[in-house]
């Protein structure tokens, strides 16, 4: 790193920033807290004056890179520019300065943007009800698999399987699993779509529901559906839609007319608000009228033209976020939908899928295309080619075009394609952007055939080099079997004292 810790850049002469009294009225921590819980001495935090901290945070934010910068392809991810009229919408008096605990009859503006936010969902994606409340796809999808059990065990059911086509992001089974449910998976055919008859075989009474992405993850279109949702609710299981590649057809077809009875959908992604950093997102659940009564409480309920919390839902799986979920990304999804309209919406996903078509042609023939063509809005290339002849994985690609100023692309999932590469340019990209990114690939694939071994060297300007993942695997490997030292994770200071 070019940038010490601030521990390292402290200094014991200097004199940090001086804090008013807390003026708070009542006891101090030492009338009321056991004598066990006070600290002996001052924690040891470092010592640095007002601009130099201000300094060191800023040198550090310019160590980062983000969407703001420059192009950043990362599939799955749907990494769209943010908007800045969503920014300014959110940071309104009227919006930013609530506090949760406020009475409702204060918060009506809130309240009726949670309420249209919902109704614009629900028509996006065609469902009865939607609950603003999880905060991201993951939470999105433990939410509805929680809704779907309370709707079967209502019901006399008692359902342990759900069902995971195996080119499935990570964290469909991990919802499952958490929510206690048997993982089965579900094999794709040839053709990267799911297999029918695979799906048939696995599919029995103890079937609780088919979580599904459509387009799935290698940017495939489920051709298929209307047979799926009509074999899967044929067993008295439902069928469950991960929102994540919603931005491939909004406004032009909706999971709900698909037979999904349960979707999430991620603001974060389709919907322009911030992401990653393990900064706040957001998961709506859109789910159909059978559903409803499972909801998680409270609901937003509008009655002559007063808006309400509803908390008494006796059959609600209960509150699965602290107040309302995370309120801001509500405010930016909003503004995003209302700014664009329902034209603008469905001319983003064909420009989307417009883009990922440019630019899996421009690649075809340097990367492998493992499935036909056309693609949605992403596509999955493959290094394979490259690996056997030359010894470049996928890995050296995406470090490769870190040197050339790009994200790298998500790199070995989904897990179905060998030394995949995920691109996703999103609609937001100019013409420009693609070509330029193409040429960087193309260069990187030419340089695999005259000079693998420096691709393996790269990156080399970038602010953290090729990690040595070997060397790092086998010292957590002889740590965990006790034969050397923790690995180091976090600086610890020459004195700290177990105080
Ligand atoms: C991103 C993603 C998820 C999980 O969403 P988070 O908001 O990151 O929790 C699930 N499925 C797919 C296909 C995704 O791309």
């Amino acid at each position: 790193m070019t940038e010490p810790l601030s521990f390292e850049l402290s200094r014991p002469a200097v004199d940090p920033p001086r804090l008013p009294d807390a003026n708070v009225a009542g006891p101090s921590p030492a009338d009321v807290l056991p004598r066990g819980a006070l600290r002996a001495k001052p924690p040891g935090l470092p010592r640095l004056s007002e601009p130099e901290i201000m300094r060191h945070y800023s040198r550090m934010a310019s160590l980062n890179y983000s969407i703001s910068e420059n192009f950043y392809p990362l599939g799955s991810c749907t990494m769209k520019y943010n908007p800045v009229v969503n920014e300014a919408a959110a940071a309104l008096p009227g919006f930013a300065e609530l506090h949760p605990y406020q009475d409702e009859e204060t918060v009506q503006g809130a309240l009726e943007l949670m309420w249209r936010l919902e109704q614009a969902l629900c028509a996006i994606v065609g469902v009865d009800r939607v609950t603003l409340q999880p905060a991201a796809g993951a939470h999105g999808e433990w939410t509805a698999l929680r809704m779907i059990r309370a709707y079967q065990h209502s019901r006399g059911e008692a359902r342990t399987e759900v069902l995971v086509p195996d080119s499935a992001h990570g964290t469909n089974p991990a919802s499952a699993a958490l929510s206690g449910f048997q993982v089965v998976e579900v094999k794709s055919g040839g053709d990267g779509r799911i297999s029918l008859a695979d799906l048939e075989s696995k599919l029995s009474p103890r079937t609780s529901a088919l979580m599904l992405t459509n387009p799935n993850t290698l940017g495939l279109f489920e051709r298929e559906i209307l047979d799926i949702a009509e074999l899967v609710h044929s067993t008295g299981a439902m069928l469950y839609y991960d929102g994540a590649n919603l931005n491939a057809f909004m406004g032009i077809c909706r999971p709900g007319d698909m037979g999904f009875d349960a979707v999430h959908m991620n603001l974060h992604k389709t919907f322009t608000t911030p992401h990653g950093g393990g900064g706040p997102g957001a998961g709506p659940v859109g789910v159909k009228s059978e559903l409803v009564p499972f909801l998680p409480a409270p609901t937003v309920e509008r009655t002559n033209g007063r808006l309400t919390l509803d908390h008494k839902r006796p059959q609600s799986i209960g509150r699965v976020r602290s107040f309302y979920g995370n309120f801001g990304m509500l405010v930016r999804a909003y503004t995003y939908i209302l700014a664009m309209g329902g034209d603008g919406l469905s001319q983003a996903s064909r420009d989307a899928v417009l883009s990922a078509n440019y630019l899996r042609k421009l690649l075809d023939g340097h990367l492998e295309m493992p499935h036909d063509g056309p693609c949605m809005h992403e596509f999955v290339a493959s290094a394979h080619n490259l690996t056997v002849q030359d010894g470049v994985r996928a890995l050296d690609v995406a470090k490769a075009l870190l040197d050339r100023e790009f994200y790298a692309p998500t790199v070995y999932f989904p897990l179905v394609v060998p030394e995949a590469i995920m691109v996703e340019p999103t609609e937001t990209e100019s013409k420009a952007t693609l070509d330029a990114f193409a040429q960087a690939v193309r260069e990187i694939v030419a340089q695999a055939k005259t000079d693998p071994q420096g691709l393996h060297q790269e990156p080399k300007r970038t602010p953290v080099g090729r990690l040595d993942e070997v060397a790092a695997a086998r010292r957590i490997n002889a740590y965990l079997q006790g034969q050397s030292e923790d690995p180091v994770l976090r600086w610890k200071a020459a004195a700290e004292s177990p105080s």
